[in-house]
């Protein structure tokens, strides 16, 4: 009897452990542990009803008189009315940067203004949970990423370049390094206070004045770091933050008192930038759009592979121009890594921003919403197999379930195209050839990841990619010391580290 139980249940066991190693036992989530809600405090965090134009060290009503509202993409709700720069008040904050520059600014010793950015980072430091509150309310983002990525992230950048603004001699040895002037840097919604640290941190740390201004749709954070360098009591002028739309960008980018043009956006503006500078000798950076290839070999930790393309894609809603949007699998495991990957994205919690439980907020913009919308409708009609996970979405609010395709061409639009969203295009290869010929067969060449045990792979394949940024074995990993930035139309010039010193001098 006991022999008969016994075998019993060994053959189960080996049944199980082979259909584990296939990975066809699918696991089952109608049971899904229910989280309690756990959400931060709205109350934490000081929004003012209406904020003006940081020019000049002060807040100034707009020469424009117009003001734009700036609503919570996760309720829809309005937050503020903000100042919208029209061009006579770019023209205001231009000058306040220019006389800053030539009064204050360029003739300070370099240790002096090291201080007043190392003040700036203590500040962000000493305010970060209401600069997470804030980023989350205005962008839809996690709470758990305002607070434990974006936020610290950006306080490290300031550290970091507080760090070089003495040490320019080392970074450029045998060379003098001479600031630019007046520094115009226009950044996206993705990550509002983080961009606006990789922009300011350094034009400051170099000897450059700046004008500053953030997208329509997240200008928040902006405006409470213009309160702290209101508090910092930098001099006057040396940050200008100016809020509004893509009229007050292009105003900067025309502008002929500003040196430099530091961008980060889409490919399309980034176009119309380098043509409105072509001829001039304005300096730009442009850190534009993405469509990385992850890749997974079949020799890799498949469940930390899957971690990775997780986090690749799903990280700030897909709204990241590094992610992971693309991914390749070596055939031999396609199933068994498209399995897990459906499990995990099962588990992802998506709602609300404000609950430190959630995995995946709300997208930024309705704008945003229709645009990711419109390639989840293509990738249908180009004939790919979508799966959403199950999670159910919030009434209210711009949401949009973790979404995969399997079965897409290298042709689909939904493959070569920056979506800008929780969608993932998923192709097999065979061969370390075959999948670099289709990594490096897009137009962008921003970032990649590579996902095997073999060191020497790593090494081929680093070399071969043609993006600015190859992780291996991870994803997503950012630090002020390293460099970030792109080949072909995910533009030029490099962010971060002792490269993104470069930008903003001239070598004499
Ligand atoms: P944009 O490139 O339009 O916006 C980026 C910044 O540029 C914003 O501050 C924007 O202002 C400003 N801007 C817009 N038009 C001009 C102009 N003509 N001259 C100067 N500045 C301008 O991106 P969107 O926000 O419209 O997003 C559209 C698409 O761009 C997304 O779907 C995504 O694919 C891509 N994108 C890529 C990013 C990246 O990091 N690679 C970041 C953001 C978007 P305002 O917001 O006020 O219009």
């Amino acid at each position: 009897m006991i022999f008969w139980i016994s075998l019993i249940i060994t053959i189960k066991i080996e049944r199980m452990s082979k259909a584990i190693k296939k990975n066809t036992i699918q696991l089952k989530f109608d049971s899904a542990r229910v989280y309690e809600p756990a959400l931060e405090s709205k109350s934490a965090a000081k929004i003012k009803p209406v904020y003006d134009l940081f020019i000049n060290g002060k807040f100034e009503k707009p020469l424009s008189k117009k003001y734009f509202n700036t609503i919570n993409p996760a309720s829809e709700e309005i937050l503020s009315s903000v100042a919208m720069a029209g061009k006579a008040d770019v023209n205001k904050a231009v000058l306040a940067a220019r006389n800053a520059y030539e009064r204050t600014w360029k003739k300070m010793p370099a240790a002096e203004r090291a201080k007043y950015i190392y003040r700036i980072a203590r500040m962000i430091q000493e305010k970060a949970r209401e600069f997470a509150i804030i980023e989350t309310l205005d962008g839809g983002k996690p709470i758990r990423e305002s607070r434990d990525f974006d936020v610290p992230t950006a306080a490290n950048h300031f550290f970091y370049y507080a760090g070089w603004a003495d040490k320019l001699e080392y970074a450029f040895p045998n060379r003098k390094a001479m600031p630019l002037g007046v520094a115009g840097q226009i950044i996206p919604w993705n990550f509002p206070l983080l961009m606006a640290a990789w922009k300011i941190a350094p034009a400051l740390a170099t000897g450059n004045t700046v004008v500053l201004k953030p997208a329509e749709t997240t200008p928040l954070t902006a405006l409470k770091l213009a309160e702290i360098i209101q508090e910092a009591d930098l001099p006057p002028g040396v940050v200008n933050i100016i809020t509004g739309a893509g009229a007050t960008g292009a105003d900067m980018v025309n502008h002929p008192d500003i040196n430099k043009i530091a961008f980060t956006g889409s490919t399309a503006v980034g176009k119309i930038i380098q043509r409105a500078i072509a001829g001039t000798n304005k300096k730009a950076t442009l850190e534009l759009g993405g469509k990385a290839a992850n890749i997974i070999f079949d020799d890799a930790p498949l469940d930390q592979a899957v971690e990775g393309v997780i986090n690749g894609i799903f990280f700030n809603q897909g709204h990241v121009c590094c992610a992971g949007s693309r991914l390749y699998v070596q055939e031999s495991v396609y199933e068994q890594v498209i399995q897990k990957l459906k499990d995990r994205m099962e588990t992802l919690i998506v709602g609300n921003p404000m609950d430190k439980n959630t995995d995946v907020g709300a997208i930024n913009s309705r704008e945003q919403l229709a645009t990711i919308q419109r390639y989840i409708k293509l990738g249908n009609q180009e004939g790919a197999e979508m799966y959403q996970s199950a999670c159910a979405l919030p009434k209210k609010g711009f949401f949009c379930k973790p979404t995969i395709f399997t079965n897409v061409a290298q042709s689909n639009r939904i493959a070569q195209e920056e979506i800008f969203g929780p969608v993932l295009a998923i192709q097999s290869f065979r061969t370390d050839d075959e999948v670099i010929e289709k990594a490096n067969n897009t137009a962008f060449g921003l970032s990649a990841g590579i996902w095997t045990d073999k060191g020497s792979k790593i090494f081929n394949l680093t070399s071969k990619m043609r993006a600015g940024v190859v992780w291996a074995n991870t994803y997503n990993k950012f630090d002020p010391t390293s460099p970030f930035g792109g080949y072909k139309e995910s533009g030029y010039g490099r962010e971060g580290g002792l490269h993104g010193l470069f930008p903003y001098v001239k070598l004499v």
